[in-house]
């Protein structure tokens, strides 16, 4: 018997609603084993999207433990939770969540850029990928210039991006016409054959039945949960109607309730996608984001996070691969300064970067010098390995502060490792004081073996570069914030 890849036991989920709780996710305890393919029916706010965030790692349970390949989820950190949701899940919503301003291939390499995956086997993994969907000759295009359900592909593509062992499906065809949503199913079906594990929410028990197994959910219980012989050319007319009835008398008794629900969808996500776009492209259209209601702002967060990362890097220019983005000069520390104010953000950093000659000494060296905020260290979660770290007021002050990684204290200070500390060296023509050391590089972006410094990133502008515009804002996502 296979293994129990996904373990509920009592979850709940409340929300704050007045003066009391609402309870939405009622005691459930669900296991889903590696390799199934199981559909999740159930009238409009029942819990659906509830419980698909919960086992996506997108929100965590109120009440109740969950348990993913047998590791409970609830001490992990954030930073932790995201690398856990990229590992493991691949996500595929309704209306795609594409960036409308990225081609399709760069789309589906947006998850591997988190994963910190270098750009030629990122950009050969995501060719590979769209091939295999049927769209080799639609790298280049846009979501807007793709249908529906070529857009849907894409979308998968980039749920299978980091792997997507288990891929979660909220409402998958539920935009498209008829054949393409038959097609996405087909797609499902063929990665269920593949062995990924499917977990699909659906309106349409025509597509339900398509799963080995229906859970249905009824004001946030569990109140069926039934093996179905899945569809196929194998099922005969005698089977058939053996097989039919619990899906059948499923279906009657939401029948109305999914009606009722296609209609409330719909609105909404156009803007989404812009937005969501510019929180990642460009600073004019975050002031977009800040602007928009509440609800639309917790959707574009769980984007995020469904990408499997806390962290949104800010870049000015159109691309990915925008040649020209080196020399946008938009972002200016006051977007940053803005965007801290925001109740999403829990710390922002501006980075500005430069390759710059370090001289200890007689060794003299090419490093990337990175000036950044105060937090830029909690952005990205790194530590020290000893010192400190600047502060506002080393920000505030320009001050002629470094703070060092362990390969450049390797090779400027290979004779006497210990000197680094509080030794001055020059960035350039600045004589800047090492007061501190990270505990190891950062690997997220870029390879391992570059030599990286930190300096406020005032310091950077006004004693290094002379430059008063940014090359990127780094934002660290509020980890309370609710995804809805
Ligand atoms: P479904 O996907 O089945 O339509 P949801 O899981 O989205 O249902 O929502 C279930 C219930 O939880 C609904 O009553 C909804 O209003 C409520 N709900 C969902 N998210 C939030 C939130 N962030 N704050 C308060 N209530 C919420
Ligand atoms: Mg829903």
């Amino acid at each position: 018997m296979a293994k129990s890849l996904i373990e509920l036991r009592g979850v709940c989920r409340d929300y704050p609603a007045g003066d009391h709780l609402l309870t939405v996710l009622d005691t459930i305890d669900l296991t889903i084993k590696a390799g199934e393919m199981v559909a999740i029916v159930g009238a409009s706010g029942s819990g659906k999207s509830t419980l698909m965030n919960i086992i996506g790692c997108l929100d965590r349970p109120s009440r109740g433990e969950y348990r993913v390949n047998g590791q409970p989820t609830d001490g992990l950190e954030p930073d932790q939770l995201a690398a856990f949701r990229r590992e493991h899940f691949g996500f595929i919503f309704q209306r795609y969540h594409l960036l409308a301003s990225l081609t399709a291939l760069a789309n589906v390499e947006m998850p591997a850029i988190y994963a910190g995956l270098a750009t030629a086997p990122r950009q050969e993994r995501a060719r590979e990928l769209l091939g295999r969907l049927g769209l080799a000759d639609r790298l280049g295009h846009l979501p807007g210039q793709l249908s529906g359900g070529q857009q849907q592909r894409v979308s998968i593509a980039r749920a299978l991006m980091n792997g997507g062992a288990v891929i979660l499906a909220d409402e998958p065809t539920g935009a498209l016409d008829s054949t393409s949503g038959a097609e996405v199913m087909t797609i499902l079906k063929e990665l269920h054959d593949h062995g990924h594990t499917i977990i699909l929410v659906t309106h349409n028990m025509e597509v339900a039945r398509h799963a080995g197994r229906i859970i249905a959910l009824r004001d946030g219980r569990i109140v069926a949960d039934q093996k179905v012989a899945p569809p196929g050319p194998t099922a005969t007319l005698a089977n058939r109607t053996t097989v039919a009835h619990p899906w059948r008398a499923l279906w009657d008794r939401f029948a109305e309730a999914f009606r009722m629900a296609l209609t409330a969808m719909a609105a909404h996500r156009l803007r989404t996608l812009l937005t969501m776009l510019g929180i990642i492209i460009g600073i004019g259209s975050v002031v977009a984001v800040v602007a928009l209601g509440e609800g639309s702002r917790q959707r574009i967060l769980k984007d995020i996070k469904s990408m499997g990362t806390n962290t949104i890097s800010i870049f000015p220019g159109s691309d990915w691969g925008d040649m020209r983005s080196g020399r946008v000069r938009t972002l200016v520390p006051a977007d940053a300064h803005a965007l801290a104010e925001q109740p999403y953000v829990d710390t922002v950093t501006p980075v500005v970067n430069r390759s710059v000659t370090l001289v200890y000494r007689n060794v003299s060296v090419t490093a990337q010098v990175n000036g950044v905020g105060e937090h830029y260290f909690r952005v990205r979660g790194m530590e020290l390995a000893e010192g400190r770290l600047f502060d506002a007021e080393s920000v505030a002050a320009s001050s002629q502060e470094v703070v060092i990684d362990q390969n450049t204290r390797r090779t400027l200070f290979k004779d006497n490792p210990a000197e680094a500390l509080g030794a001055v060296i020059m960035l350039g023509k600045v004589p800047c004081r090492v007061v501190g050391v990270t505990r190891k590089a950062d690997t997220s972006f870029g390879d391992t073996e570059s030599l990286n410094v930190w300096t406020p990133y005032t310091t950077a502008m006004n004693r290094l570069t002379g430059q008063q515009y940014l090359r990127s804002i780094t934002v660290r996502v509020a980890d309370n914030v609710p995804t809805a």
